[in-house]
């Protein structure tokens, strides 16, 4: 690394409030990679996207205050640019020294990064010697900054990437068994893929949330004003008859909160999900529901948690997903492998403050899901796997000439550890559509 620019793709896409960063979890994770480039003697040029400014410059989508974040975690300055490209960009990037860093500003603020147009990813490209991704949470996404700077340099994956890969490669291909799913949060849509191909792997599915209540619809029951999802009742039936099948365990809700209306300080009271009052909302799992999945968890060895369990923004209504968070914690600590995935879920987790207690957190909210599912991300694809057993996956490394003339480093000689692995999973259509990033 020593001398050398490397163009690092990372995930700062951070919920904000009024210009403040509400959970930093991403920022966190990248810091080891960042840390360990700028020890080893790199200058770090550093790309993100945060939010959906479709190609324009939006002053609230900067990303100052994510380099503000990261300058005290690090303890190292972090200037940004004022645009991603340009001139001032160009002469900053020329200056940095071994060991600084410097943020590009917003990707998506240019219309080329989410088109992957292959000028913008070429510009990008002229700011390293070597590109590495590891912007998990944005893999799925064959964008310019994450898929298309890996046609002009040759490219890796970083430390979180890693992480996240074997995490959720263990879970595919070796958990400890049984293994459940929990799966909750506010809709079916954009799970089903999720949900069947766990169908295939899980032992027990416990469902909550809103997407219990399209369950409890395929299974005849009527959930009164509830969320659910009427177009996905069928989708619903097939994955229970699936689960039957295959003799997977499925626990449904059998009692809930129900509430007047999903505000604070609203009426509320506990009912068997056989008899759920049409003019309430089911908003949380009920005490007999909670003891039930305490129950079925109490073999368990491996859990994979998405979705929390009901409305935890109200307080009132956190009270399953704030029991089964203490449940998942006394199951890692006692050794069982805990990952959880999902911005909301491990948003209820800090609350507690227990999500470092947990054996893995996901910071990819799509794209864990569409690992998960079996899908070759486009993030990870482009990096080469040469040298691995599972040589699957095309060398897209093309140009040996960097834009400017100055010839490209030679690839490393050392083979990269293969951390693609062919999913066990159905094949599917590696189609761009994900309603959830
Ligand atoms: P994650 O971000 O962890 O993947 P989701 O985004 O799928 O989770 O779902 C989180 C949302 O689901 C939360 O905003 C929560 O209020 C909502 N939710 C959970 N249970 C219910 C319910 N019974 N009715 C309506 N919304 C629910
Ligand atoms: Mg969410």
């Amino acid at each position: 690394m020593q001398g050398q620019r490397v163009l690092l793709r990372v995930d700062f896409n951070v919920p904000l409030s009024d210009g403040k960063i509400v959970d930093d979890s991403r920022i966190r994770a990248a810091v080891p990679t960042i840390k360990a480039l700028l020890d080893g003697g790199a200058s770090v040029v550093i790309m993100s996207h945060l939010g959906r400014p479709d190609g324009r410059v939006v002053d609230g989508l900067r990303l100052r205050p994510a380099a503000e974040r990261l300058t005290q975690l690090i303890r190292v300055n972090v200037p940004t640019t004022g645009d991603a490209l340009g001139v001032g960009t160009d002469d900053a990037v020329r200056r940095l020294r071994p060991g600084e860093l410097l943020l590009l500003e917003n990707v998506r603020f240019h219309a080329g990064e989410e088109r992957n147009d292959p000028a913008f990813a070429e510009r990008l490209a002229s700011y390293g010697d070597v590109f590495v991704n590891d912007a998990f949470g944005a893999a799925h996404r064959a964008h310019a900054s994450t898929v298309g700077v890996a046609a002009y340099l040759p490219s890796y994956v970083g430390l979180l990437m890693e992480q996240e890969v074997e995490a959720l490669s263990n879970l595919l291909e070796k958990p400890a068994r049984p293994f459940a799913a929990i799966v909750g949060g506010g809709k079916v849509s954009g799970k089903v893929a999720v949900l069947e191909a766990l169908i295939k792997k899980v032992d027990l599915l416990i469902l909550g949330g809103g997407v219990a209540n399209t369950f409890l619809v395929a299974s005849g029951r009527s959930v009164g004003k509830s969320l659910y999802e009427s177009k996905m009742v069928d989708d619903a039936r097939r994955i229970l008859k699936l689960a039957q099948d295959r003799g997977v365990r499925v626990l449904r809700p059998v009692d809930g909160v129900v509430a007047k209306e999903v505000t604070r300080g609203t009426e509320f009271k506990v009912v068997s999900t056989d008899k759920l009052p049409a003019s309430w909302h089911m908003v949380d799992l009920g005490p007999a529901s909670i003891t039930a999945i305490r129950e079925a968890l109490a073999p368990i060895k491996t859990i994979l948690w998405n979705g929390p369990l009901g409305v935890f923004e109200i307080p009132s209504f956190a009270v399953a997903t704030r029991e089964l968070a203490k449940v998942a914690a006394e199951k890692a600590d006692a050794g069982a492998t805990v990952v959880v995935g999902g911005g909301d879920s491990i948003a209820a987790l800090r609350q507690l403050g227990i999500a470092e207690k947990m054996t893995h957190l996901s910071t990819g909210g799509g794209a864990s899901l569409e690992f998960l599912e079996g899908r070759d991300l486009p993030g990870l694809a482009v990096v080469p796997t040469a040298g691995s057993p599972y040589e699957t996956l095309p060398i897209v490394y093309v140009a040996p000439v960097k834009p400017g003339g100055k010839a490209a480093p030679k690839r490393a000689a050392a083979k990269p550890k293969p951390i693609i692995k062919p999913s066990a999973l159905d094949d599917e259509d590696d189609d761009e559509s994900d309603p959830l990033a």
